[in-house]
Parts: structure tokens; C-alpha cells; sequence
């Protein structure tokens, strides 16, 4: 499951994902109406006219959408791709309704999304089993007898969704020969959504930790510990996870790539961590023979293995047990599910209330099976016009970073042939993959919710594995059909838009070119130009980790990136949390160039046409009008505080507003002066792509 390092133009639903949340009812009612809204990529009523645009776009061009859209009580923030990921989850209900188990003739794929459904929403049958759904678990954990016997036994408990417990172990590419996957293990083994969390001393960071302590406590005494043994049970599981983020690399130091390219043989690695048997890990899950593999944070392994011997063995039998529960709370019975709404979507985000049940329903077939749901999916949205219309846009803007490439000023011949070669061989990948994901060899029934997921656990943990020492398969995703969300992977040298992130009113066919070119053409630039930021500018044109710059170039290069993370830091996100410049270094830089390819791009595809102004906006301002409403957002500051740790993106208006200070183009568009706030001095513009 483990890749170093892929990005995506914005993290929605990942969020979803690892902190799922529950709510009751509600959600039994089939659908009736599946005419979507139809909201175009340049809704004009989504604007705010009485704000000049030279002093802030974002709120020119969104400030009517953020009035119109407030963000619901089950939501932690509400946005443009959010609410479109909404959209879709009413019609990927309407196809696991009628693929459910009363369906007649159903295929195999239709079996597989339907049962999972239905078992999901199966209530009463969760609130009946209760625990008693990972009792099996809780038991190999109860039955453990020595420290020795953990590795083993950590590699029974495969998590949720690919995730694995106490550390994350699985396979990735070859850093150094990308067409070959190796095992891999990278740090992990943390509740709270980021090692900061545990190591900063700030009120706030206080406070959450007192917070965490009282939700696992919580989740103690729902497996049955009285009140006084679960809160210092809770009080174990912080210290060990203290530890273990101590010795673990911080968000900025894991976009150096050398940092986490370690590679070792098996017996170094138990020399690193002498109290953990990697040798019975292995043999446990059968995994292929290997002769080496990368450890991606050593000092955490080392930390790991003193940990294993400093604690006793009840409190490691505790913090499993703790885990176990606390990823599998979601699908659980409601008090739960209840609780793990409460600390990580209510306390830690900011969420007022939980999703309905059939939401919750359709992500969790999404995450499972989101290959089987997918292929449904993309006959009903993604047609073959649709399909060629979005290629030839990826074109287009790929032929405007050769140009670009080309004329730039400050880089010598030789490092551009690199950068060209690097551009060439960048595979595209549109809508949906090529060869379906086979689950033929996954059970899945109607009537056993926990165990489906169990299942789906072990199916992703095995799928995983047996790729160790296999060539890299380059039709692959990491993401499903229907999400709303791209990504580049420097090791794949792939950009992905998935078919959920081509729709209306991101990518609209019935709209005139400029905001389609301002909004998914922008898309399409950044993930394009994520192969040349501070990360993926490391990777040459294979996907392997090597030096194709000359030094100057790369100096150069580097005064011109921290030109942006110098920018970036000075916008404050929420009270007196700032932006992370260097954290959010790759996506700002990409966030620039994609936008500066789409505008070359839509120059080019229109130079032939008589481009008239439309709802009184030029053509011009069409395409930045388009391009930030992308992003037009509301967000909760709870939400914003986790994101300034932990998402790599910096938030919605300085997206929008931070790229157009830097493109002379904006200010021209819309006659902006000198010394307004969108408009940069010219020798403070900062250029990167
Ligand atoms: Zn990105």
C-alpha cells in the first residue's frame, strides 16, 4: 500500500478515510431523483462584485458561493470538490441500491458492491455483534506471551483500507530502479493524526493530547476496563506513542527523499531493531524472498525496538488492543462508532454532526471495492467524448511546458534536454484504469459487515505483498474512479485524473474554453508540474532518484522555490498558525506553474477563434474567474488547524490568490495598478516553471 510520495491537487477524501466518522438514522429513504444540480465551471452568482478583484480574487470570484454555501453540520469543511464528491455519493448510492441482494442476475462485480452495501447498513446486525465482530483479534492479543511473539502476531492484524498496525510495512517502488518493488517499511504507529502533535508544547497541542487521552480511555472502557485501569491504560498508550514520535521524521523532513531511501538486508535490519523478529514477520505472511528492503525512518525502528523491551508486555498487549479497536471503531456497534466520531471528526475537525449512515456506506464500498464500483460508475459519466476532449487538454498543456521549458532564461541546455526527456516520458492517465483491479478472490456476503472489511484487510494486505520483487505494474491507481481528486507520482512518472475529477462543475463541456482551461487546465498543470518541484524535480525521467541537474542549475532552482515557500510563509491560516512554507513548498510551486501552463495552453487551443466577452467578464478574466472558483471554500478553524500541520496544501484563498500575484497576466486582465495587493513589484514575482 505503501508509496513515498504521490500528490494530489487537494485531500478531501483522504480525511474521510482515516478519521470515519458514524451517525444514525436517516438513511433508509431510496433515492428518487437523480438529476443531479448542474452547476457550471463559471457560475457568476458565485461571485461577490463588490469586491475589487486587484485587491483579493478569491473572494471576488467566490465570495457569493461561500454566502450561498454554508458548510453542513456533517462536514468539517465545505468546498467545491467537496460538495461535488457529495453529488456523487447520491449516484454511486443509486448504483449499490441496485446492485443489492435482492437484485436478479446479478454479475460478479454487482454481487461484490451490493452485499458490501447492504452489510454496511445493516444496523441492527452491528449493534447485535457489538465487539464480539473483532473478538478473534482481541483474543490473539490476550494470548500473547512474550515480546518475541508480537512480530508474528502484528502481522495477523492487518487494519482497515490497507493500513497495518504499530508501523506501516508493505512494498514500494525502487527508489533506485523504478521498475522493480521492494518491501518497504516506513513509520507509523500514532493515534493522533501527526507526530507534531505529541512533541509540541503550545496550549493548544496540550490540550489535545489531554483530549486523546480522554478518547482512549473512552474506547478502553467500551471493551470493558473499569474507569480507573482505562485511564491509566490511555495514559500508556500516549507514552509509547511519544516515544515512537520522537524518533519519527517530521512532515518537512519526509519531502527529502534521500532521507528516506535506506536501503538494507534483512539482517541489518535486525541488528537496527534486535527486539522484533522480522524474520518471523515475514515467514508469517508469506512474504516473497527478498534480499533487501528500504526502511524509510531507522531511528524509529531503533526507538521501536527499545520500546518492546522498555514497556511491559501488558502495556504493548494494551496499546494493540487500543488500536485494534480504534480502527475498527467505525464498524462497529454505535457507541463505537459514536466515540470516534466525537474525538476525531467533532473534537479534532470540527464537525457538528455525523454523516448519515448511507454516505458513510458508500465511501467505505468506495475504499473496498472502489474498482468493482468504479466500473459501474465511469459507463454512467465518463463517455468516450468526454474521455478524447480532456486527452487532448492534457496535450495541449503538456506541449506548454515543452515550450516552457525551452525559453527559460535561467536554465542551461543540458539541464532542459534532461528536463524535456524527463517531460516525454510522463504517462497520462485519464478516467479510469486500463485493466480492472480482480476481486474475484475476496468474500464478500450480505450480512457480515465487520468481517467483509476483515476480509477486505487481509485481501489489500496480500495484494500488497505479492508485488515485492515483481515488475512495477504502470497501469495501476491508487485512487478509485469515482474520486474527486488528481495526483502525480514521481516514481511512476504518472499523472492520474480519475473520472470524478472530470465532471461538471470542475470540467465542463457545455462551458467556453477559458474557465475550463482556468479550472481543469489548471488541474492538469500542477500535477503536471509536481514532476518539477522541490520533490519530484529529484526523480529523472524513469521514475528513479537521481541527480539530472548541473549544480548551478540546481542552485538557481532552489533560490527561485524558496522565493515561493518565502511568500507562502507569511499568509497566517487561522488565529497566529501560519502557513508552512516548506511543508506546502511543493504544492504552491505546482499550484503556480499549472496555472501558468493552462493559460499558455488556452492561448494556443484559441488563437484561432474571435473570442467574445461573456456575462460582462473578458475572455481573460474568464480564465482566472474559472480557475478560483476552483476552490472556492468555507472552512472550519479546527479543520484548518489539522491542515496546517499535516496537509501539504495551503488553504483555498491563498491557492488562488498567492498564484495571481505572481502572473503580470492577472494584472494586465484586469487593469490592476501597481501597489494594489494583487499585484507583486515586478522584482519580488516569484518564477519557478
Ligand atoms: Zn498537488
Amino acid at each position: 500500500m505503501k508509496r513515498i510520495f504521490t500528490f494530489c491537487i487537494c485531500s478531501i477524501s483522504l480525511f474521510v478515510l482515516s478519521l470515519a466518522s458514524a451517525q444514525t438514522g436517516s438513511g433508509s429513504q431510496a433515492t428518487k431523483d437523480l438529476a443531479l444540480p448542474y452547476i457550471p465551471s463559471l457560475d457568476v452568482t458565485a461571485m461577490d462584485k463588490s469586491v475589487d478583484p486587484c485587491v483579493d480574487l478569491y473572494h471576488y470570484s467566490c465570495g457569493g458561493w461561500q454566502k450561498k454555501n454554508p458548510i453542513p453540520p456533517d462536514q468539517t469543511s465545505w468546498s467545491v470538490y467537496g460538495k461535488l464528491y457529495q453529488d456523487n455519493l447520491i449516484l454511486l448510492r443509486s448504483i449499490l441500491e441496485q446492485s443489492g441482494p435482492g437484485t436478479a442476475q446479478r454479475d460478479a462485480v454487482a454481487q461484490k458492491i451490493g452485499d458490501f452495501y447492504a452489510s454496511c447498513m445493516d444496523e441492527t446486525t452491528a449493534e447485535k455483534r457489538g465487539v464480539a465482530a473483532i473478538q478473534p483479534q482481541l483474543d490473539a492479543i490476550a494470548g500473547l506471551k512474550s515480546v518475541r511473539d508480537m512480530a508474528p502476531l502484528v502481522a495477523r492484524l492487518p487494519l482497515p483500507f490497507g493500513r497495518t498496525i504499530l508501523f506501516v510495512a508493505g512494498s514500494t517502488q525502487d527508489p533506485d530502479n523504478s521498475e522493480q518493488e521492494i518491501a518497504d517499511l516506513d513509520q507509523g504507529g500514532l493515534g493522533l493524526p501527526d507526530r507534531d502533535y505529541y512533541t509540541k508544547d503550545d496550549a493548544k497541542s496540550k490540550e489535545t493530547r489531554e483530549r486523546y487521552i480522554q478518547h482512549v480511555q473512552k474506547v478502553f472502557e467500551l471493551l470493558g476496563d473499569n474507569p480507573q485501569t482505562a485511564k491509566q491504560n490511555a495514559e500508556t498508550i500516549l507514552r509509547i506513542e511519544t516515544a515512537l514520535a520522537k524518533a519519527s521524521w517530521t512532515r518537512v523532513e519526509r519531502r527529502d527523499p534521500y532521507k528516506l531511501k535506506n536501503k538494507m538486508k534483512l539482517a541489518e535490519l535486525n541488528q537496527l531493531t534486535p527486539n522484533f523478529d522480522w524474520t518471523a514477520y515475514y515467514r508469517e505472511l508469506k512474504y516473497p524472498k527478498f534480499e533487501i528492503l528500504n526502511v524509510d525512518a531507522p531511528a524509529f525502528y531503533k526507538q521501536l525496538s527499545a520500546e518492546l523491551t522498555g514497556e511491559p508486555l501488558d502495556n504493548w498487549k494494551n496499546y494493540l488492543r487500543f488500536h485494534v479497536a480504534d480502527q475498527y471503531s467505525p464498524f462497529l456497534s454505535e457507541s463505537f462508532v459514536e466515540e470516534n466520531f466525537e474525538f476525531y471528526r467533532k473534537y479534532l475537525r470540527g464537525a457538528k454532526e455525523m454523516q448519515a449512515r448511507w454516505k458513510r456506506c458508500v465511501q467505505y464500498t468506495d475504499y473496498n471495492l472502489g474498482e468493482a464500483l468504479g466500473q459501474v460508475y465511469v459507463r454512467q459519466v465518463f463517455s468516450p467524448e468526454l474521455k478524447a476532449s480532456t486527452l487532448d487538454m492534457v496535450n495541449r498543456i503538456e506541449a506548454a511546458m515543452g515550450e516552457r521549458i525551452r525559453g527559460l532564461d535561467w536554465m542551461s541546455p543540458e539541464t532542459k534536454q534532461q528536463a524535456l526527456a524527463k517531460l516525454a516520458n510522463i504517462r497520462n492517465k485519464i478516467g479510469y484504469p486500463d485493466k480492472w483491479r480482480d476481486y474475484s478472490s475476496l468474500t464478500i456476503t450480505h450480512d457480515d459487515f465487520a468481517g467483509n472489511i476483515q476480509r477486505g484487510a487481509e485481501f489489500e494486505q496480500h495484494r500488497d505483498i505479492s508485488k515485492i520483487g515483481q515488475p512495477v505494474d504502470h497501469g495501476e491507481w491508487d485512487i478509485s474512479p469515482a474520486t474527486v481528486d488528481a495526483y502525480y507520482n514521481p516514481q511512476m512518472n504518472d499523472i492520474n485524473f480519475p473520472a470524478g475529477v472530470l465532471q461538471p462543475p470542475l470540467y465542463d463541456p457545455k462551458m467556453d474554453d477559458a474557465p475550463n482551461y482556468g479550472d481543469t487546465g489548471g488541474t492538469i498543470g500542477h500535477e503536471l508540474t509536481h514532476g518539477f518541484d522541490d520533490q519530484g524535480s529529484q526523480f529523472d525521467a524513469k521514475g528513479n532518484l537521481k541527480n539530472w541537474w548541473t549544480k548551478d542549475d540546481r542552485e538557481k532552482f532552489d533560490a527561485r522555490t524558496k522565493c515561493v515557500a518565502d511568500q507562502y510563509s507569511r499568509y497566517v491560516m487561522v488565529d497566529d498558525v501560519h502557513i508552512n512554507g516548506e511543508l506546502t513548498l511543493g504544492e504552491n510551486v505546482a499550484d503556480l506553474g499549472g496555472e501558468i501552463l493552462a493559460l499558455m495552453a488556452w492561448k494556443d487551443a484559441t488563437k484561432d477563434k474571435k473570442l467574445q466577452p461573456i456575462d460582462g467578464l473578458t475572455p481573460e478574466q474568464r480564465f482566472f474567474v474559472g480557475f478560483a472558483q476552483w476552490d472556492c471554500a468555507n472552512m472550519r478553524d479546527e479543520d484548518l488547524r489539522v491542515r496546517a500541520m499535516t496537509d501539504p496544501h495551503s488553504s483555498a484563498q491563498y491557492r488562488i490568490n498567492g498564484v495571481v500575484v505572481n502572473m503580470p497576466e492577472f494584472a494586465h486582465a484586469f487593469s490592476c495598478k501597481a501597489g494594489q495587493p494583487m499585484v507583486k513589484p515586478s522584482d519580488k514575482v516569484c518564477k519557478v516553471w
